[in-house]
């Protein structure tokens, strides 16, 4: 992908346009015309001297696009995006709208090697990773998809806010930090002023608990938000439903957790996936609160969504209620997340339902 235009940062277009012999403030037509206006041949970006856009041509540049095979939207409307990659691969993108909220959940990585109890995504075998084009693109796509929408429905008049995404999370398929190089590079391009534009406090990265790569997150100098998926009060739960806690324990986490917060002074939230029976008593709830009762870290519950292989069952309401009360009483900030988009597999830990039956582990 060295030659994609979408997937360089301002600053390596700038660096491309100075070594073409051009003055670098040209670099940023390239970088709005790819992510603003959401063009996909250099010919496209007529600010660009003819010659110019000949050279970057001759020079084997061009500019990557997804395609997208297959949009389902649930009733909640919940929209879910199938789309293809170049090589024929393809991954899942979920836009929830909320009231005030369009959150758009992208893909990193084509499938995942972590192998979560309760998460789809692990039956379809990690092929590669994302590069930051193709993690960017899936809001590109999606903004000006959304936007067209609304142009074609006449009720809908501010057609602009219509397409916008208020906030992006890396919780698609795929662990983020393990393909860490692209998804900072994304998240560079998707934050900065001359593209997207979207603020780094609306963009969060959900990892499944990779201690050093948090760490290496919070030194750099960009600080999105950082999730990070929990699931278990103790080490022995913990590694039967997500094989990465045989690696890092609980408290490596809390540890890495608190060193995000403090270095790059953004907030933390740990996520808990309730399963019935499996890690949703009053004991597993009196556990979590006091290992996370000094952490200042928010926890998101987040319901169990089922899917077809798994035996797990959805805690249901009045378990999660008591589960949050249990937290909430402990002085623990919470949100219960309840599902969405379950009628097209497009809930959390549901993706991957475009590999059913073609690419099972
Ligand atoms: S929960 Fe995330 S890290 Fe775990 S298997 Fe699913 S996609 Fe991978």
């Amino acid at each position: 992908m060295d030659k994609d235009l979408k997937d360089k940062t301002l600053t390596e277009l700038e660096q491309i346009v100075v070594r073409l012999g051009q003055k670098k403030y040209l670099a940023g037509y390239i970088f709005g015309f790819i992510h603003d206006k959401g063009i996909s041949e250099i010919s496209q970006i007529t600010p660009l001297s003819k010659p110019l856009r000949a050279k970057l041509t001759e020079q084997n540049y061009f500019i990557s696009q997804l395609k997208i095979l297959r949009k389902l939207t649930d009733p909640d409307g919940t929209i879910k995006y199938l789309f293809e990659l170049s090589d024929g691969n393809r991954i899942e993108t979920v836009l929830l709208s909320g009231d005030e909220r369009r959150t758009l959940c992208v893909s990193t990585q084509v499938g995942c090697a972590m192998n979560c109890a309760f998460c789809a995504t692990a039956k379809v075998k990690l092929r590669r990773n994302l590069t930051a084009a193709e993690i960017v693109d899936q809001v590109n796509i999606v903004v000006r998809d959304a936007s067209c929408v609304a142009r074609a429905n006449y009720a809908i008049r501010n057609t602009h806010d219509a397409g916008r995404i208020t906030n992006v999370v890396y919780m698609g398929m795929g662990e983020p930090l393990l393909n860490y190089d692209a998804v900072v590079k994304s998240v560079r391009i998707l934050n900065d002023p001359a593209g997207k534009n979207i603020g780094i406090r609306h963009i969060t990265i959900s990892t499944c608990g990779i201690a050093p790569a948090i760490k290496k997150l919070a030194e750099e100098d960009i600080h999105p938000r950082l999730a990070v998926s929990l699931n278990a009060p103790a080490d022995a739960l913990r590694a039967k439903l997500m094989p990465v806690g045989a690696k890092y324990s609980i408290a490596d986490l809390i540890e890495a957790a608190k060193f995000y917060r403090l270095k790059a002074k953004q907030r933390v939230t740990f996520e808990y996936v309730l399963i019935k029976g499996i890690n949703d008593t009053v004991l597993h709830a009196q556990m979590l609160a006091k290992l996370l009762r000094n952490s200042r870290c928010r926890v998101n519950l987040i319901e169990f969504n089922p899917h077809p292989g798994c035996e797990f069952v959805a805690s249901g309401r009045e378990r999660i209620e008591r589960f949050a009360g249990v937290l909430g009483a402990a002085g623990i900030r919470i949100t219960v997340r309840f599902k969405m988009g379950q009628s097209i597999k497009a809930a959390c830990g549901q993706l991957g339902a475009a590999w059913e039956g073609k690419d099972e582990r």
